[in-house]
């Protein structure tokens, strides 16, 4: 390859939801290659496609073949990337579609949530070097069998950070319906903040706490390789928000934003035998069946026994209740009763590292809101809680109040 600029530029669902949005992709893509850059270009499905095709999916069957469902899924995105060169072409530039089997995007054998084990950039490269516009489709690969897989609810993002670091490309851009990373998901808080620099910790917690706008693995894998990921609009062509290493000038900010999560379920197990080894026989069988396990309480101990409640995605909910239900038995514990109007309402910022009294603030805020905390964690640069369902959003609202996110700040 000569030396041009490498860019992989990754637009979401909703960025190509229809003709015309389709259309104004193309343009933009265009205009980077016109540029003088080598161009590599993710997408994700139309619109709501891989939704609508898990609702087909759900019409035939309520427990489909995995291997199957990500079959279904996987062509979403076939339709984007076809559509999309189609678009190109309109516009006299070369540009060729590929699925992530024909990029050589190899994956584990979890299907639905498959993990990137290499990527054979062969083909990729043999096309850029011919002047092509290159179109991968996001979220998928196939495994060693050659069966397809996908990478999990957001997985182009990732599509688009694994290229990024198999072609060792200069940028990584993340075009989405928003003008980048806010202090709270601004469908929630309508004044929240756009970020301009945000660190990958920051990032990494508050999309695995609920910020979909980017994929949690994805920003992983990021901060693994040192990738710089700019989430922006594909809408506009104003700077977004720059994901990198910790920026000096973050620090002295205690919060950087609130996230909430409502796909969460919580499990009780009643009544487990409280002598050592009983959290290690029920933890390690969800562990074996691939089962992430986020929030644990144990309650205080009456009469020999205890109760143990934990959270898991509502995804996980069916075998999680297999599971834990196979243990309780086994270990002679009582029921297991799930409540799936739970919500995960936390805070996220590195300042929390050198800040005290984050805590005290954050349940005040959600006490003069009378919301209830039900189960608390923390981490270094995060607080968690989980409230019922029905109050997140106000709380949510509270918090983003409480430490100030929606004012303008210096540095941030
Ligand atoms: P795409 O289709 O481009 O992948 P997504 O729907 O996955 O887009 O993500 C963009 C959406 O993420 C936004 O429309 C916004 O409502 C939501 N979101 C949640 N939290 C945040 C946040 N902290 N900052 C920006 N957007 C957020
Ligand atoms: N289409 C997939 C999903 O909706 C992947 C993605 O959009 O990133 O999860
Ligand atoms: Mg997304």
């Amino acid at each position: 390859m000569n030396k041009r600029l490498l860019v992989v530029q990754k637009f979401g669902g909703s960025s190509v939801a229809n003709p015309e949005r389709i259309k104004r992709v193309a343009q933009r893509v265009v205009e980077t290659e016109r540029a003088g850059h080598h161009v590599v270009v993710v997408v994700s499905a139309l619109g709501d496609t891989t939704d609508d095709l898990l609702t087909l999916a759900g019409q035939i069957s309520q427990t489909p073949a995995e291997r199957e469902l990500d079959m279904l899924m996987a062509t979403g995105e076939q339709v984007s990337v076809a559509l999309l060169a189609m678009a190109i072409h309109e516009l006299g530039e070369d540009a060729v579609s590929f699925t992530g089997a024909q990029v050589g995007i190899l994956t584990d054998n979890r299907h639905g949530k498959a993990r990137i084990v290499n990527i054979n950039t062969r083909r990729i490269v043999r096309e850029l070097d011919k002047g092509r516009i290159v179109i991968v489709a996001g979220f998928q690969g196939q495994n060693l069998n050659q069966d397809i897989t996908t990478l999990g609810r957001g997985g182009s993002d990732l599509t688009a950070v694994a290229l990024a670091v198999a072609l060792k490309a200069d940028v990584c851009d993340i075009f989405t319906d928003v003008e980048g990373v806010y202090t709270c998901d601004p469908r929630i808080v309508p004044n929240a903040r756009k970020l301009n620099r945000l660190s990958y910790d920051e990032m990494l917690e508050m999309a695995s706490l609920g910020a979909q706008v980017v994929q949690a693995r994805s920003i992983f894998v990021a901060k693994r390789f040192g990738i710089p990921v700019h989430v922006r609009s594909s809408f506009t062509p104003r700077e977004g928000t720059m994901i990198t290493q910790a920026a000096k000038a973050m620090e002295d900010i205690v919060v950087s934003g609130v996230s909430l999560r409502k796909d969460e379920a919580k499990v009780t197990i009643r009544d487990v035998p409280d002598k050592p080894g009983m959290a290690a026989e029920i933890f390690r069988e969800l562990a074996d069946k691939d089962v992430n396990v986020d929030m644990i309480i144990q309650n205080v101990s009456r009469e020999g026994a205890t109760d143990v409640s934990f959270t898991v995605g509502k995804s996980d909910l069916p075998a999680t209740l297999r599971v834990a239900r196979h243990a309780a038995h086994r270990i002679g514990a009582g029921d297991v009763t799930t409540d799936e109007q739970v919500a995960k309402l936390s805070i996220v910022g590195i300042g929390m590292r050198s800040h005290s009294g984050v805590a005290a603030r954050m349940f005040e805020a959600m006490a003069k809101e009378r919301v209830n905390i039900e189960m608390i964690s923390t981490s270094e640069i995060k607080i968690s809680c989980i409230v019922r369902r029905q109050h997140a959003e106000r709380a949510a609202r509270a918090l983003h109040r409480a430490f100030d996110l929606g004012k303008k700040r210096k540095g941030a």
